[in-house]
């Protein structure tokens, strides 16, 4: 069951897209409950698991979306499962591209309602490396001021296979299918989209595990890292039950500034966020927290705040890195971004004290698909056009 989503005032909700179709998806659904789904449907009990195992190997390592190619299934078998089954993708209502290689998808879903994905290449061509920026929920209830996604109105969690299905949409546009260990250009993920993932715990937890599933697309909970704006009473679980890196958004060092910037922080103060990630399972120093934090001018990007970052994490015993991010605009910032000069004095000071802290560059910010400048547009206007 998703949690409730806290500082929720006024959700709107959009028109169902009835498709008629009552076929239930199979993306998203787990083994088990896949099989079950498969025995409910009149597979034989004693053929359920094997039938699972063609299915999931047909859907997630070689991409098909229908049953008609799977070839080691039998012809009338494969008409009965398209019956009562389908394997479905959300709509791509718009593909952007970034001159610096970065892609930007925006996804509807059944209900009308819509989020984003990002591609992010890596900066050196030849090594056709990349991570995939998921989003966990449309839209977001945390209101961090600097953040486009928080001015969006209407939320609601992605079910799991909605979120499957933004690794699924990136894999077919980059001809990802069927999977290779070897070179793949989506070979990382952050979850950094839209929406705070522990507030969608269950459904990002299981969508995760199918995505790091050994028989499917198989990606590495090492290349997976999930970033929170600190819901300290989840972190623990996403450490145990999840496993992936964990990146915390900080982006202040009080309570004074941070409870302003990132409303939450009045729920979950800074000490008890920082207890929570020397807690975290899992950290080490091979596998380090990530603090991100947002360079905005005059507000928290003095040498001062730098030398606190340091001390803090000192005194927390943090195995910790520190990503500095600059501050992307989008229409209506109420902040701006540190001047360059700032943003690298800033940057000496973390290094010098032997913490890393490298300056993260914008990607994709002419198509609004840098940090926080994620928004679903036509949601907006939907929602606007509303009488
Ligand atoms: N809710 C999660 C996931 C979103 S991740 C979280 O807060 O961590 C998106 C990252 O981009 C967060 O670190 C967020 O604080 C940062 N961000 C948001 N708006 C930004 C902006 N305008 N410029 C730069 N970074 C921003």
């Amino acid at each position: 069951m998703s949690l409730p989503l806290p500082g929720l005032i006024d959700v709107i909700p959009v028109p169902g897209k009835a498709s008629g179709d009552v076929r239930l998806d199979i993306l998203g659904l787990s083994r088990e409950e896949l099989k079950d789904a498969l025995i409910d449907n009149g597979v034989p009990a004693r053929q359920a698991a094997m039938r699972m195992r063609q299915i999931w190997h047909w859907v997630y390592h070689r991409g098909v979306t229908s049953f008609n190619g799977m070839a080691n299934v039998a012809k009338e078998v494969q008409a009965a499962l398209e019956k009562n089954f389908r394997i479905s993708r959300p709509d791509v209502v718009e593909t952007r591209y970034s001159k610096d290689g970065t892609r930007k998808y925006l996804l509807r879903f059944h209900d009308g309602s819509e989020a984003e994905t990002v591609y992010i290449p890596d900066e050196d061509e030849d090594e056709h490396r990349g991570t995939l920026c998921i989003s966990a929920q449309v839209g977001c209830t945390l209101n961090c001021r600097f953040c486009h996604t928080g001015t969006q109105r209407l939320v609601r969690n992605l079910e799991p296979g909605e979120i499957v299905a933004q690794m699924m949409i990136a894999r077919d546009d980059l001809g990802e299918w069927p999977v290779s260990t070897e070179g793949r250009r989506i070979t990382n993920i952050v979850m950094m989209g839209m929406g705070e993932p522990l507030y969608n715990f269950e459904n990002v937890k299981k969508a995760l595990h199918i995505i790091m599933d050994k028989e499917g697309i198989q990606l590495s909970r090492r290349r997976i890292t999930l970033s929170t704006a600190g819901v300290v009473p989840m972190m623990e679980r996403a450490g145990a039950e999840i496993g992936v890196n964990l990146a915390v958004s900080l982006h202040a060092t009080n309570n004074e500034i941070r409870n302003e910037i990132v409303p939450l922080n009045k729920k979950y103060p800074l000490e008890d966020l920082l207890e929570a990630c020397r807690k975290y399972p899992g950290a080490h120093n091979a596998r380090r927290i990530t603090f991100e934090y947002v360079m905005l001018k005059d507000i928290n990007d003095s040498d001062q705040d730098a030398k606190e970052l340091v001390r803090l994490i000192h005194r927390y015993e943090l195995p910790a890195k520190v990503n500095l991010i600059p501050f992307n605009p989008w229409p209506g910032s109420p902040y701006e971004c540190s001047d360059w000069d700032r943003i690298r004095a800033f940057s000496a000071i973390i290094f010098k004290s032997g913490i890393s802290a490298p300056i993260r560059m914008p990607r994709g910010r002419d198509i609004m698909a840098a940090c926080g400048q994620l928004k679903s547009e036509s949601v907006k206007k939907r929602v606007s056009a509303r009488p």
